[in-house]
Parts: structure tokens; C-alpha cells; sequence
């Protein structure tokens, strides 16, 4: 698209080099994009951290702090004082970290920098489940039954939303994160004492005992929805994806599409996504994140950062979603409108885990060999070389292993293949047992929903 006023950077925005404030995998993948639109970078780093690749091939590479990540990849002072050091215009805070910390946005913003996101006020909105669920609501996205208000003290008050929602209903921690401060009451006489749980639960990990109420669903699919905004009022959604394959509440398998799913059921869905958009002024790349059921959905969160399994709508969309994402940060008006957007093909991702495949403990040490697969269709996102050595400090993600086919059978035959074309030594992976799960006829049909792995994986050990 030729560089008109319109499409230039507004004034304000402009920057010219990227500190990303991350690790591993996401940092080689920003890295990459911010050059691809002819930024500088800036990689930070931990003492574990020190022998990264990607720092040798960023234009600076500061370490900021000790191994421990509350003292380095947290630490955002040390993150501020390292941008202005180096002379960084804008922060890309990654995946996971300070990415959905709406006082770092907003520390960022403070110091005359950009941070890669959201504002910190849709951080915040969407980081409180039950503000989320309101502004969701008032859009006219579909949320699980259940108010829209923190549960009251009064204990027969709580009874009659219970009655009212139907049993079994979840209880959430509006704070709540990575799959913790929730619980499943399954009748009336359960209520009370998993309320006082929950409550002491959210207290500790989340400082807020704020807690509410909805129906528990109990077979549903994960089904997700990725946005982009930019800043003068545009915004269009980019597909879906189906991220059930969970073990944990932790995303194993992500594909896009999401199988057996027609466009006039999600078209709706995808719509009123982009209309909450604009109406809370988002900006940036975002996931609403869904529970499937019966042919109807039901919004449970919002992610408001950049998600690990975003290269599966990049194969399918053929958008560059970091691109995309740094460019309406820089204020540039969204170079593609919802028309533009067209789906094709089915693409898979498998999270490459330095971890046992069988009691799934995290293996850290050093890689002895490495070979990765190639060929049309395959793409691998990491970090990782022979002789690269996977500190315990952090996540056990190595690599990203996607693949992309006119459809979905092919995209599973394509993953069979590159999971057989992939080698790590030195260390345990979770990789045979990826090769096991795409083997899986009820995977293959595409009738899996979120308890699917945990039992695959029970029948398994059973067996
Ligand atoms: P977190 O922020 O901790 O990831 P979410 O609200 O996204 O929490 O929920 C995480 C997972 O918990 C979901 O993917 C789903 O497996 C389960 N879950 C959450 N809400 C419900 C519900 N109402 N009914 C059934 N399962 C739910």
C-alpha cells in the first residue's frame, strides 16, 4: 500500500527501535518483524539468558538482572531503565511476563514511550473478569449465563443466583489467571464451602477476594477469536482458532480453522467482536476467548496481547499479525478491512515442550542435537540450536511447530510428518507424545472437546 498521510505514521508515534521486553521463541519472532519493517531492536536478557541467539542478532543486548524472572523479565524498572539507556522508542511486552500488566502499560506510556498493546485501561478492563464480562455484555457478545456482579456476601442471596443460573455452576476469582481460582459446585449443598474456598484461594494468589457466579458448562470446545484495531476506529477480526487440546488448562494443539464450525454461526460472533472493539476504543491485537457448546458460544475471557498460537491465523489469513500489530502502534490506520479478510487452508500448531512426555516434569539441561523439519507448509518458531541449554528458570516452550494444507486432513498428515522429522537430544520433550495424539481417531474426526486430553491421557496410562 503506497505510503499516503493517512497511512504514515501519526506524530507522537513514531519510533524507530523496539526493546522487547521477553524471551525465547516470541523474542526471536518480534525481533524478526520489527526488521522485516526496518526497526531496530533492542533484546534484554537474564543471566540465564545470556548466551541467547537472538541477542547477538539484535542491534543491542543488555542483561538486566538475575535468573530469577521477578528480578529481570518482570523487574520493570530495570526494563524502563534499559529502553532509555539504549534510546528505545517503543516496548514490545510479548506473551505471558508484563504483557497484560496494565501498570507497566501505563509506566511506559508515562516515561513518553510506546508500549506495543492495548491502552492500560482495556488492560485493566479485561484483566478483571467480572468488568470484562460487563463490557462484554453491554456489546452484545454472548457470555455464559450468570450476572455480571461480584457474588454478594449474603449467603441466601448467593443461593437464588445459584437456583436462578441452574446447577452445576462454576466459581471464578474476577482476578483469576492461568487456569486457578475457579470451582465446580455440582449441587446446592456444595455452594457454601466452595465459595469460602475460592474466596481465601483469590485473597492469596490474586489480592482480591472478589468472586462471581456462572453456569458451568460441561462438555464444551475452546474456540477463540482474534482482532485487530488501530487507533482511528477500524477493526477486523482474523478467523478462529480451536484451542481445546488442553492439558491443565494449558494449550497443548491450537488449529485454525476451528473444524465443523459454519460461517454463519461464527460470522455473528466474529462480528460482535469487532462492534466491542470499537466500543470500548480498543487498540491493537486481541483474543476473545470462547467456550462452544450446543452451536452456541459463550465469552469467558479476553486476552489482550499477542497469544503463542497466533501463527495458525497467520497461515490461514496470510496476515503478519506482529506486523501488523507493531505498524498500529505507530499509529497507522489498519492496512486491510474486514472484506480483505479471507481464510484458506487449515494450519496446526504443536507446542514443543522441554518436558517429560509422560510425567510431564519440566527437563532442563543442554541440547546435544537438534534437526528440524522442512519443507512446504512448515514453519518452526524457536530459540533452540545444538548446544543451546534450556534453563529451568522459565516456561518449558521450545518451539512452535506449525504446518499449513489446503485442508485439514492434509494439515494432519503434514504435522505426522514434520513430528517424525523432528529430533531433540539432550533433554526430554513432549514430543513422542504429540506423535501419539495425532495418531488419535476421535482428534482426527475433530470431535474433541477440553476434557478430551486429560482423558486420552488417563486411558492411556490405564492402558
Ligand atoms: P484463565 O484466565 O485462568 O485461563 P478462563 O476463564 O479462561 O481462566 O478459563 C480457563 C478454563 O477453565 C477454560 O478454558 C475452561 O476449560 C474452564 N472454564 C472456565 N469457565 C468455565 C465454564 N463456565 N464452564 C466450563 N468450563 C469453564
Amino acid at each position: 500500500m503506497p505510503e499516503t498521510s493517512e497511512h504514515s505514521a501519526a506524530a507522537g508515534h513514531r519510533f524507530d527501535t523496539v526493546l522487547i521486553a521477553n524471551r525465547g521463541e516470541i523474542a526471536v519472532r518480534i525481533q524478526r518483524a520489527c526488521r522485516e519493517l526496518g526497526l531496530k531492536t533492542v533484546a534484554i536478557c537474564s543471566e540465564a539468558d545470556r548466551e541467547a541467539p537472538y541477542g547477538s542478532t539484535a542491534d543491542s543486548f543488555l542483561c538486566i538482572g538475575p535468573s530469577s524472572a521477578a528480578k529481570s523479565y518482570l523487574n520493570q524498572d530495570a526494563i524502563l531503565l534499559a529502553a532509555r539507556l539504549v534510546g528505545a522508542g517503543a516496548i514490545h511486552p510479548g506473551y505471558g511476563f508484563l504483557s497484560e500488566n496494565a501498570a507497566f502499560a501505563d509506566a511506559v506510556e508515562k516515561a513518553g514511550l510506546i508500549f506495543i498493546g492495548p491502552t492500560a485501561s482495556s488492560i485493566a478492563i479485561m484483566g478483571d473478569k467480572i468488568s470484562a464480562k460487563r463490557a462484554m455484555m453491554a456489546a452484545g457478545v454472548p457470555c455464559v449465563p450468570g450476572p455480571d456482579t461480584a457474588l454478594p456476601d449474603d449467603p441466601a442471596a448467593v443461593e437464588r443466583i445459584a437456583l436462578e443460573i441452574g446447577y452445576p455452576v462454576i466459581i471464578k476469582a474476577a482476578g483469576g489467571g492461568g487456569g486457578r481460582g475457579m470451582r465446580v459446585v455440582p449441587k446446592a449443598d456444595l455452594l457454601h464451602e466452595a465459595i469460602a474456598l475460592t474466596r481465601e484461594e483469590a485473597r492469596k494468589a490474586f489480592g482480591s477476594p472478589s468472586l462471581y457466579m456462572e453456569k458451568f458448562l460441561e462438555h464444551p470446545r475452546h474456540i477463540e477469536i482474534q482482532v485487530i484495531c488501530d487507533d482511528h476506529g477500524n477493526a477486523a477480526w482474523l478467523g478462529h482458532r480451536d484451542c481445546s487440546m488442553q492439558r491443565r488448562h494449558q494449550k497443548v494443539v491450537e488449529e485454525a480453522p476451528a473444524a465443523g464450525i459454519a460461517p454463519d454461526i461464527i460470522q455473528p460472533v466474529g462480528m460482535a467482536c469487532v462492534q466491542a472493539c470499537l466500543q470500548i476504543g480498543y487498540r491493537g491485537v486481541g483474543t476473545f476467548e470462547f467456550l462452544y457448546e450446543d452451536g452456541a458460544f459463550y465469552f469467558i475471557e479476553m486476552n489482550t496481547r499477542l497469544q503463542v498460537e497466533h501463527p495458525v491465523t497467520e497461515l490461514t489469513s496470510g496476515v503478519d499479525i506482529v506486523q501488523a500489530q507493531i505498524r498500529v502502534a505507530q499509529g497507522r490506520v489498519l492496512d486491510l478491512t474486514q472484506g480483505d479478510v479471507t481464510c484458506e487452508g487449515h494450519s496446526f500448531e504443536c507446542r514443543i515442550n522441554a518436558e517429560d512426555p509422560e510425567s510431564f516434569l519440566p527437563s532442563a539441561g543442554v541440547v546435544t542435537h537438534l534437526a528440524l523439519p522442512a519443507g512446504p507448509g512448515i514453519r518452526v518458531d524457536t530459540h533452540i540450536h545444538a548446544g543451546y541449554k534450556v534453563s529451568p528458570y522459565y516456561d518449558s516452550l521450545i518451539a512452535k511447530l506449525i504446518v499449513h494444507a489446503p485442508t485439514r486432513a492434509e494439515a494432519m498428515a503434514r504435522m505426522r510428518e514434520a513430528l517424525a522429522g523432528i529430533e531433540v537430544e539432550g533433554i526430554s520433550t513432549n514430543i513422542p507424545f504429540l506423535r501419539a495424539l495425532f495418531e488419535d481417531g476421535a482428534f482426527a474426526r475433530g470431535e474433541t472437546g477440553i476434557h478430551y486430553l486429560e482423558q486420552w491421557l488417563k486411558l492411556r496410562r490405564a492402558a
